[in-house]
């Protein structure tokens, strides 16, 4: 059953998926431990689950394997030599900083609907079987799955790593009911490598394995909904959504894999936007060019708050007369309408210009 399998997944545009078992027992001491040291931040949805991350057949009664899906999502057209690019517009502050899975349709519609489909598909030869399926869902330990499945290994950024495909790729889980053959789990290759620790901005990766969300730019702009903290504002730059930099700088990346797929092209608001293009949009506007984008669930209050920290740091970095007039324009003039989370943020903002950066503590 799995050849076929694996030719139905590929023309779903999945890349690989692996079979996993549901005894994740291994995995619990590292789950309690990341939970009680408080690192998830205000994640609460991530301990209300508690160990049933760790035990699918606890969220799914009846499971007994785990379908483990890879979705490559680097945009059809990424050119070779993305990550200099990326780093580049990483290092202009009027540019805007948006990961790049985020720059086309949401991949929680687009996965979900595929592994529906792969779903149905398995239905259609072996009869009707219990199953759920689940991509980037708060209970579902998926690194963990996908190592199991044989997908990737954990690399010391805690992404799923693999080396015919580095990490820009979605995970996506179906629990099933049957009892299918399991994969071997991958072996590690990270070797003496720590270039995602040493590239991290706000140095979130307090281990080797260990990720403290609550210094992660990923979570402060799209998790967090209260003030970012004032002592990382300086070390996010122009990252507006998202932060791929531990990617960027991982070696194994120079394998990454173009999408398949029509629906990871980039759209046209976010091929190059520009800090003060995206700070100009009403919140009818950013409802209107993220419709379909996972960039829309943050809604436009925490984009706001995001893009005036990174003008914030582009007052710092030093900019041209007429751009620093620009921007300290662009911040006042939403002031006033702005909420309190947005004013606070624009004030802070208003006051960077001849800031030093502080050191990392
Ligand atoms: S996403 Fe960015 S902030 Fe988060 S761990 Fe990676 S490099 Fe650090
Ligand atoms: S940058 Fe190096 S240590 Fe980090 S995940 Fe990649 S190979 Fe592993």
């Amino acid at each position: 059953m799995l050849e076929p399998l694996r030719g139905w997944a590929r023309e779903l545009g999945f890349s690989q998926i692996g079979i996993s078992g549901v005894d994740l027992s291994a995995a619990e001491p590292g789950l309690r431990a990341w939970l009680e040291a408080g690192f998830h931040g205000s994640m609460q949805y991530m301990a209300a689950h508690g160990m049933k991350r760790a035990r699918p057949a606890e969220l799914v009664p009846g499971t007994v394997s785990v379908i483990a899906a890879r979705m490559d999502y680097l945009p059809p057209g990424t050119p070779d030599g993305w990550q200099r690019i990326e780093f580049e517009r990483l290092g202009q502050p009027l540019q805007a900083g948006v990961s790049m899975y985020a720059r086309g349709r949401d991949y929680h519609k687009v996965l979900r609907a595929r592994l529906q489909k792969l779903a149905d598909r398995l239905a259609a030869a072996v009869g009707p079987f219990g199953h759920r399926v689940f991509t980037d869902s708060a209970p579902v330990l998926e690194v963990e799955l996908a190592t199991r499945a044989g997908l990737g290994w954990r690399g010391r950024h805690t992404l799923t790593l693999a080396r015919d495909a580095g990490s820009t790729f979605f995970l996506g889980e179906i629990y099933v009911d049957l009892a299918l053959p399991h994969g071997e789990p991958a072996q590690a290759h990270c070797g003496g490598c720590s270039a995602c620790l040493d590239a991290c901005p706000t140095q979130a990766i307090v281990a080797p394995y260990r990720l403290d969300a609550r210094r992660c730019i990923s979570y402060l702009t799209i998790e967090h909904d209260g003030p970012i903290p004032v002592e990382l504002r300086p070390l996010m730059g122009n990252r507006i959504y998202g932060c791929d930099d531990c990617q960027l700088a991982c070696p194994w990346n120079k394998f990454a894999q173009r999408s398949p797929l029509p629906d990871f092209e980039v759209r046209a608001h976010f091929e190059a936007p520009t800090l003060l293009q995206l700070w100009g949009w009403s919140e009818a506007e950013f409802l209107s060019r993220t419709e379909g984008s996972p960039i829309r669930r943050i809604g436009h209050e925490r984009w706001q708050r995001n893009l005036a920290v990174a003008l914030g740091n582009a007052l710092r970095a030093g900019l041209q007369e007429a751009d620093e007039a620009a921007v300290r324009q662009a911040l006042a003039a939403r002031r006033e309408a702005a909420g309190e989370l947005v004013r606070e943020h624009i004030d802070w903002a208003l006051a960077q210009a001849g800031q030093a950066l502080p050191a990392l503590t």
